[in-house]
């Protein structure tokens, strides 16, 4: 690649100048709008102090002024620092202390707590958003999106924008256009710091180039066949402040000029509302958001592609979905780190369901011992991925020594997963490396197990974890929770089971929760389930 993201939105807003950029709640804005707003945006941070190399804090759901802001904070060759605006106060300010954000543009509901952190921590500028603004004139959004518990007293909600410091959003727009001569980011530029899901610890920042965010979206071009530029509908209902929203929901969807469709949650009748309005033909998801919506009624025959990733896919949703809609889809692979994705099955009748397919164009694999990582494995053999490729990101912000241990000389990204890989190079993934349960001198993957006990027709969910033994070692333990009017039976379930696994995989112990922690994305966290048990004392 050669253009930075700012030069690839400048290309789709002089190309696609009339056709419509984002919609949300039924307002559109074109292409060239956007292009504007992002103008009148840089200059208005630019009045606040925002110069190349500072970071600058998004803490927004999917909305216009989002990408907006995004864009703006580009232009002004500042990096941009993505965080879940249900983030809990004391995850807000842990983040802020690490990336020393000066500015800040924020949901307007969580202004007040960005606003009174510390005084060697709080941002110079906050510059809180009303979601509402963006809506057709007299609309209201009607919308719950759940505060964290942990929030300071109701009445200190509401920001006031008058207070010192605090810069509402649409004073900030409202200024005059730049002038033409600005500095134009380089493409070896930090873009971005991303933060990870935070699933086997704290969410670390990945750093990455507008290189790295470029390519992975020229690289799913490349991907995804008979693409029609300037006519595909995304979706987005996967948040933009997470990898994989990001870079397929935006900057991919803005390289090949397709209308966004912006959703500020998950949720099933939106999503079938806004379809009925403008037909939907690119959804990227997770499988929790496929099932839900082929259990709608919503007429989804429109949906040309699903892609699905950050999970495992089960099979029997890839059935669902595809006998729902006549669209495929299939699974792909990737991490924060890779921006996000390396991995992709081939969109057409030789996707493979249960692999993540083959490594993406310009990436490499490996696979190595996990204890030793410049050792290969054998054809077949299960072992750690590694990948090298264009969007593989520069190391974590602030975090020497892990960026050591995770991006090894040559340029090899350490994934972390234990995969196995066929013949003909398709990847399966087994388990995290972290994940993988150890009991008398045995491995047991989680993921097997899980699977094992999820075709038993009572059971919905299931999360399995290794929980210390007293006399070393862990025992495996699994968490399930039944489906509506089955009843929950220990003792039956752990016959069930040996009838699927080696007897030293069976859960010594299964208990049964109403439902199973789970990441903003919809990831199960083992890490949380096992702390729960060991809690409990088990
Ligand atoms: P943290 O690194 O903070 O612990 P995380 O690894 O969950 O969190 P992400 O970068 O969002 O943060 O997720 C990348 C991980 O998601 C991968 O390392 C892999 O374990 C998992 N993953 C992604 N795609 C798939 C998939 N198709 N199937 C199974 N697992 C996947
Ligand atoms: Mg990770």
């Amino acid at each position: 690649v050669t253009e930075t993201l700012v030069d690839m939105l400048d290309a789709a807003v002089e190309r696609y100048a009339d056709h419509v950029a984002l919609e949300f709640f039924g307002a559109t804005t074109t292409y060239a709008e956007l292009g504007e707003q992002v103008e009148r945006a840089a200059n208005g941070l630019r009045k606040l102090g925002v110069k190349a190399g500072d970071r600058v804090a998004l803490v927004l759901p999917n909305c216009p002024q989002h990408v907006a802001a995004f864009y703006a904070v580009l232009r002004l060759g500042a990096i941009v620092v993505e965080h879940n605006p249900l983030y809990t106060e004391r995850e807000l300010r842990h983040q802020f202390e690490v990336h020393g954000a000066t500015v800040a543009v924020v949901w307007d509901k969580v202004a007040d707590i960005v606003a009174r952190f510390p005084a060697d921590v709080a941002p110079r500028a906050v510059v809180p958003v009303r979601m509402t603004d963006a809506l057709p004139f007299g609309m209201r959004l009607g919308l719950h999106l759940p505060l964290p518990s942990v929030r300071a007293s109701r009445s200190a909600l509401t920001a006031r924008p008058t207070a010192k410091g605090l810069h509402d959003w649409s004073k900030v727009v409202a200024s005059r256009r730049l002038s033409k001569k600005q500095p134009a980011p380089a493409l070896d530029d930090v873009a971005l710091l991303q933060l990870t899901s935070g699933t086997t610890g704290t969410p670390k920042a990945a750093i990455l180039t507008h290189r790295n965010l470029r390519s992975n979206a020229a690289q799913g071009r490349a991907w995804v066949p008979g693409l029609r530029e300037g006519e595909e509908v995304f979706a987005a209902v996967l948040p933009m402040f997470h990898a994989y929203g990001l870079t397929l929901c935006l900057t991919f969807a803005m390289s090949i000029g397709a209308r966004v469709v912006l959703f500020p949650k998950f949720d099933v009748d939106l999503v079938v509302k806004a379809a009925r309005k403008t037909p939907l033909t690119f959804l990227p998801a997770v499988p929790p958001i496929y099932d839900a919506l082929a259990r709608s009624d919503a007429d989804l025959t429109g949906i040309r592609f699903a892609i699905s990733g950050a999970m495992s896919l089960p099979i029997p949703t890839v059935t669902r979905w595809e006998e729902k809609t006549g669209g495929l889809l299939v699974e792909g692979y990737g991490m924060t780190e890779s921006s996000p994705v390396a991995l992709g099955n081939p969109i057409g009748p030789t996707r493979r369901p249960g692999t993540v397919g083959v490594p993406f164009p310009s990436t490499e694999i490996r696979v190595v011992d996990p204890g030793d990582p410049t050792v290969d494995r054998a054809i077949g053999e299960a072992g750690e991925l590694l990948i090298r490729g264009p969007q593989v990101f520069q190391g974590y912000w602030g975090r020497p020594d892990e960026t050591a241990a995770t991006l090894l000389p040559g340029g090899w990204l350490r994934t972390g997963d234990i995969v196995t890989v066929s013949e003909d190079g398709f990847v399966t993934i087994v388990d995290r490396v972290k994940e993988l349960i150890i009991t008398g001198g045995f491995n047991v993957s989680p993921t097997e197990v899980e699977q094992a006990l999820t075709t038993h027709p009572d059971i919905e969910a299931a999360a399995v974890v290794g929980v210390p033994r007293e006399s070393g070692g862990e025992q495996v333990v699994a968490v399930v929770v039944v489906r509506d009017g089955a009843v929950f039976d220990e003792g039956a379930l752990r016959d069930y089971a040996r009838g699927y696994l080696t007897a030293y995989k069976v859960p010594r112990r299964i208990v049964q929760k109403d439902e199973l922690p789970r990441s903003l994305i919809g990831k199960v966290l083992r890490k949380v389930v096992r702390d729960e048990l060991i809690a409990d004392g088990l």
